[in-house]
């Protein structure tokens, strides 16, 4: 068994009250960060001193008292932080922290945040706040560092999870990944491309059509700019969430997981596909896959693009030449084997990696 720890940073929706508790947290642990740095550069540093301080400065600032105090303490434990690492010659002398940059606090202690599907409760705080994602990953949360970054409020959480023997996977599979369908499984189990993406792609284009006609720098021209900048993140974040289901399932259902190299650039080419290519972040895909299966100790197999998954019969082995895009149903004229074209792909990628990994 290995502990290990994990980050998730997932933008939040506050309400108006929310932000208001942030900002004045985020004022606090820059204050405090501030004060300590400034009478810890008189003399040396001493943790134990600046807590004693800390005392005094909630004396003479009574808001301080306001937000968690978890906020002040950690805000010291910060700057001891960054303290170390330049005396461990890996960081610079602590800086101060400038109002809009450096935006955020951090909540250490356990109790003192609970995340819960797609709510997160902080100390301090009535009411529960709304988070875009749920949690991806299992364990127990460490840490929340709630930040704001490019207009928008993140809570980033660091989760402690324990790496162990999982329970009884199947040896082997062998994935499909498709135009459309995003992935076919030789057990069955389809991922579908999610159809919400084309409707987005196609309200894209029209206020991409539209920021080209409107007069630069004008007021409409920056807000459809504004528009088409949160549609992009929109998409980029939605598809990242769906890969990291089919990635997740994928290392922790299986042993091996066997891929076709896909040629992304070549295909990218085909005008037809590329559009749903890129809708299914390939590469992104692969770039996952390829991280968790390190991370789980699974073994990746990689096969070669020249391998015709979908034309060969995986009952008897013979290659169909002729075989369409638009031939969704395999029929073998040798065998009478009828199949998904897909999950026929899918269940020859699964032998060939089998060969593969005995090797
Ligand atoms: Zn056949």
């Amino acid at each position: 068994m290995i502990a290990i720890f994990l980050a998730h940073k997932i933008e939040l929706r506050p309400t108006k009250e929310q932000e208001q508790y942030f900002r004045k947290s985020c004022g606090i642990s820059r204050m405090v960060y501030n004060m300590c740095l400034y009478q810890s550069k008189e003399t040396k540093w001493n943790k134990k001193e600046m807590l004693e301080y800390l005392k005094e400065l909630k004396i003479e600032f009574p808001f301080i008292a306001e937000v968690s105090s978890r906020v002040s303490r950690n805000a010291i434990e910060d700057l001891e932080n960054s303290y170390k690492r330049f005396f461990n010659k890996i960081g610079k002398f602590p800086k101060f922290k400038k109002r809009k940059l450096n935006e955020s606090f951090s909540i250490r202690e356990k109790e003192k945040f609970t995340i819960e599907n797609r709510r997160l409760r902080i100390e301090k705080l009535k009411t529960k706040i709304k988070i875009r994602n749920k949690l991806r990953f299992e364990g127990t949360p460490k840490q929340c560092t709630i930040s704001f970054q490019g207009g928008k409020w993140f809570a980033s959480i660091l989760v402690e999870t324990i790496l162990e023997s999982r329970n009884p996977r199947d040896e082997i599979v062998g994935v499909d990944i498709g135009v459309k369908t995003l992935a076919t499984l030789s057990n069955g189990v389809v991922f579908h491309n999610p159809k919400f993406f084309r409707s987005k792609q196609v309200k894209l284009k029209r206020l991409q059509q539209k920021f080209s006609r409107q007069k630069k720098d004008s007021n409409g021209w920056y807000k459809t700019k504004l528009k088409i900048n949160k549609l992009h993140y929109y998409i980029s974040e939605q598809r990242k969430s769906y890969l990291h289901e089919l990635t997740s399932y994928l290392v922790s259902n299986f042993q091996v997981v066997g891929i076709e190299d896909l040629n992304v650039k070549g295909m990218v080419k085909n005008r037809r596909l590329s559009k749903s290519i890129i809708d299914s972040g390939f590469g992104m895909f692969r770039e996952m896959l390829e991280y968790k299966c390190g991370l789980y100790g699974n073994k990746l197999i990689v096969i070669d693009r020249f391998f015709s998954s979908s034309k060969m019969c995986s009952e008897c082995g013979c290659i169909k030449e002729d075989l369409k895009l638009s031939d969704r149903i395999y029929k073998c004229e040798h065998c009478g084997n009828e199949i998904d074209r897909d999950l026929q792909a899918a269940i020859n990628i699964r032998e060939v990696a089998t060969d593969y990994s005995e090797t």
